[in-house]
């Protein structure tokens, strides 16, 4: 009787279990459903930008190459902002730089202009920013065309708008003038810090110090990554289609797949800048600033209401790049 019991006790927890995880996996499901037609609803989107194409510093072939392959490996639509001085050697256009943007667009990715020698706003007359502005756009142009596309999109050096607000203003106007938007940044970062470092180490093949740097970058930039989304829900109630800032760098060509990942994880949709800047944020007026600001910030500015503080890189880091030879 006793045994009985027990294996009636037994049986009955067993069915329980049975249907506590049945009940269990049909709400997984029925959460996790497609909306219709095997589309999953998303909430948060990216558009990938790189700045200083073909590259900012060294290793040219090498990181234009690897970012073309693995965007179209993984199927990231992006849009890279040429400098333009940087396809020619020795003072003349060099073919071999050309095929690297011709690689680039035939594997449907976009080009912008980042002024032809990265000039500085702050630097310069507003008249030679200007020319500075329209020498860079031959080549692109030309390349776009060829492909039935038109040359779009303005980057700013720096992310520097103008030094006064006059200044931006007369900018805006010439740019407008030229055919040109601008190319907004919400995901703004300190990549390049990371990148120096990481360039130094692999000049030397040290690649203890390589591995350390892309962690850390990785961890950084995922911190900027919830940073950015938290101000986008206070400032505007909801996540922006965020446009995320990167450096043609051998940083972020060895570490692309780990930033596509960190974006993947959070359920981010991979989307182009013209996608991104259907959202409505980008109507919003950005205040003049001297310093390169993510635009949730300078919509901020333009309400008068305060910056929140970036996440910083590590002072390991920062150390590293006074000590390390
Ligand atoms: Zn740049």
């Amino acid at each position: 009787m006793y045994r009985y019991k027990s294996q009636h006790f037994f049986l009955q927890f067993v069915i329980l279990r049975s249907l506590k995880f049945f009940i269990l996996t049909i709400l997984f499901f029925l959460h996790s459903a497609p909306s219709h037609r095997g589309e999953i609803v998303r909430s948060r989107y990216v558009a990938f930008t790189f700045d200083d194409l073909p590259a900012t510093q060294g290793y040219a072939p090498y990181v234009i190459q690897n970012i073309t392959e693995k965007l179209t490996r993984h199927h990231v639509p992006a849009i890279g902002f040429v400098n333009e001085s940087k396809l020619y050697t020795d003072g003349l256009l060099d073919k071999t730089k050309v095929a690297w943007l011709e690689q680039w667009l035939n594997s449907n990715l976009d080009l912008g202009n980042h002024s032809y020698s990265h000039i500085g706003i702050d630097d310069v007359s507003l008249e030679d920013y200007k020319a500075d502005v329209l020498k860079g756009e031959k080549i692109s142009k030309q390349l776009l065309k060829e492909r039935g596309k038109t040359l779009t999109y303005y980057r700013h050096t720096q992310l520097r708008t103008g030094p006064t607000p006059e200044s931006k203003k007369d900018l805006q106007k010439f740019l407008r003038e030229n055919g040109y938007k601008v190319a907004p940044v919400t995901l703004d970062n300190n990549d390049y810090i990371f990148a120096n470092l990481y360039e130094k180490a692999k000049g030397n093949k040290d690649t203890v110090m390589m591995n350390y740097v892309g962690v850390e970058y990785l961890k950084y930039m995922e911190l900027i990554v919830k940073h950015f989304e938290q101000v986008s829900i206070d400032f505007l109630g909801y996540e922006v289609k965020q446009t995320l800032l990167l450096h043609a760098n051998a940083l972020n060509a060895d570490y692309l797949e780990g930033l596509i990942q960190l974006f993947q994880k959070r359920d981010y949709a991979f989307i182009s800048l013209d996608d991104a800047l259907k959202d409505p944020a980008y109507q919003l007026e950005d205040a003049p600033s001297k310093k390169g600001l993510s635009w949730l910030h300078r919509w901020m500015l333009a309400k008068n209401l305060e910056m929140r503080p970036e996440p910083l890189e590590p002072e390991r880091i920062n150390q590293l790049i006074k000590e390390y030879r």
